[in-house]
């Protein structure tokens, strides 16, 4: 982390930007973090703060041109000598790694749902299809390789729907839910680039043409397993979580 928040006077002043933020542009309030102790040892430096949008020094980029999730808006967000109060300061000073931590696990089990959602929509759409479409006489549902695709991406999707109902439970409970967020979200957000390949696949060519809402959805259901944490990061997550009751 490079962006910096220094005490002059009264007031933070902040420093540096942050690529790819959701909804940067239509934001009223932005929850930044930022190194407040640069000599403090690695993740003990790092304080939270609130800045409303229209502050000066903060500055919003262009929406990003991406591949999929159209209806949501990519912005850089960067902040050139930003001032900001005292009072902005969220939480205790240099606990903003501890605040992190806990948000971006909350963060986690929605991107599972979406990943879910899409999944799901792309799967119905596909059932639906195989129905309908005949080939060699007869509807392509009844095809065993069909319906061995069906089987496999509804028991993935099923194990997704119950790690993220678990997690949510946990969270609402106020338990310990670090571990089971990142399972949810490794898990669904997998299953999600499955399913929306294998609904694609099961329409044949009209998968790849506009007129039907899978490459979109194929499309959408590709950056869950990259924002919020990559799969990668989920999973060192989980190991370190599973090792930490060894
Ligand atoms: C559409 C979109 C919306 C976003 N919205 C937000 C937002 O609202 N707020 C926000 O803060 N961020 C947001 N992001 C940023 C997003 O969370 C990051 O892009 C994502 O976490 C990956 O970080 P990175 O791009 O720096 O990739 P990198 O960290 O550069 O990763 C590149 C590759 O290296 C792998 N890698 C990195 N470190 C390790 C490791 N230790 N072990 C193994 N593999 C590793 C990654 O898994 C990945 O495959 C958004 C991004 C996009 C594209």
């Amino acid at each position: 982390m490079k962006t910096r928040a220094a005490m002059d006077g009264n007031e933070w002043v902040l420093n540096g930007s942050k690529l790819y933020i959701t909804s940067g542009e239509y934001a009223g309030v932005f929850v930044v973090w930022a190194v407040t102790d640069p000599d403090a040892p690695k993740g003990k430096g790092i304080s939270c703060f609130l800045v409303e949008s229209g502050t000066p020094g903060l500055v919003i980029g262009k929406a990003e041109k991406k591949m999929g999730q159209a209806g949501s808006v990519t912005n850089e967000v960067v902040f050139q000598d930003c001032r900001i109060p005292a009072s902005a300061l969220m939480g205790k000073l240099n606990d903003g790694f501890r605040i992190a931590v806990g948000e971006l696990a909350g963060g986690r089990i929605g991107i599972a749902a979406l990943a879910l959602g899409v999944a799901r929509a792309a799967m119905d759409a596909a059932k639906a299809y195989v129905k309908e479409r005949q080939q060699f006489g007869k509807a392509i549902a009844d095809m065993q390789g069909i319906q061995w695709m069906i089987a496999d991406r509804e028991t993935e999707l099923e194990a997704a729907r119950l790690l993220i109902l678990q997690a949510a439970w946990l969270k609402e409970h106020g338990k310990p839910f670090v571990r089971e967020a990142s399972m949810a979200k490794l898990f669904a957000s997998e299953a999600a680039q499955k399913a929306t390949y294998t609904a694609l696949q099961m329409h044949g060519g009209a998968g790849y043409i506009r007129d039907y809402p899978l490459e979109r959805y194929a499309r959408d259901a590709r950056i869950t397993t990259i924002y919020e944490g990559t799969s990668e990061i989920q999973r060192l997550i989980i190991a370190r979580e599973v090792m930490k009751a060894v």
